[in-house]
């Protein structure tokens, strides 16, 4: 198979199974997210953090309920359409360019990434797509 053949469907394409919206790990939320997710959910960006969000450190990250989901998990993600950008860009993420094998070891928590490729193919697609804008892919 020619790399270059190859679309983001054919090595990711997520189950909804909700397994990476669940556990600690802080979905962190950028300035820009905070803003465009408080439009959405009709709120002022401050309150946005104060209902929403718990800090890590000093920067927020979208809270969790007592299930350990995210608040915005309801069988399905409900802000979707202006998910953060951590979210968005899933699995594509800088650290698989240290190393491509990061990429199996993230697998082994998310059903939609296949691991019947190998790490020399996947490294040039995901070279090809980090370099690409993210957020434009899903
Ligand atoms: S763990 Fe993977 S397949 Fe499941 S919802 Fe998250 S991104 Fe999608
Ligand atoms: S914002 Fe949506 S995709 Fe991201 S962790 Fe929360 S529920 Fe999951």
């Amino acid at each position: 198979m020619v790399f270059k053949e190859i679309q983001t469907e054919d090595i990711f394409q997520c189950k909804k199974c909700g397994d990476c919206c669940r556990g600690y790990g802080g979905t962190c939320v950028t300035e820009k997210d905070i803003i465009t997710i408080a439009d959405y959910v009709n709120t002022k960006p401050d309150s946005f953090v104060a209902d929403y969000c718990q800090m890590s450190g000093k920067k927020p990250v979208l809270a969790q309920g007592k299930n350990r989901y995210c608040v915005f998990w309801d069988g399905l993600c409900m802000i979707h359409p202006v998910k953060p950008y951590m979210c968005r860009t899933w699995p594509f993420i800088n650290s698989l360019l240290v190393d491509i094998n990061n990429w199996y070891i993230m697998a082994q928590f998310c059903p939609g990434m296949r691991t019947d490729i190998s790490p020399r193919l996947l490294e040039k697609y995901i070279q090809r797509e980090l370099s690409d804008d993210l957020t434009k892919r899903r």
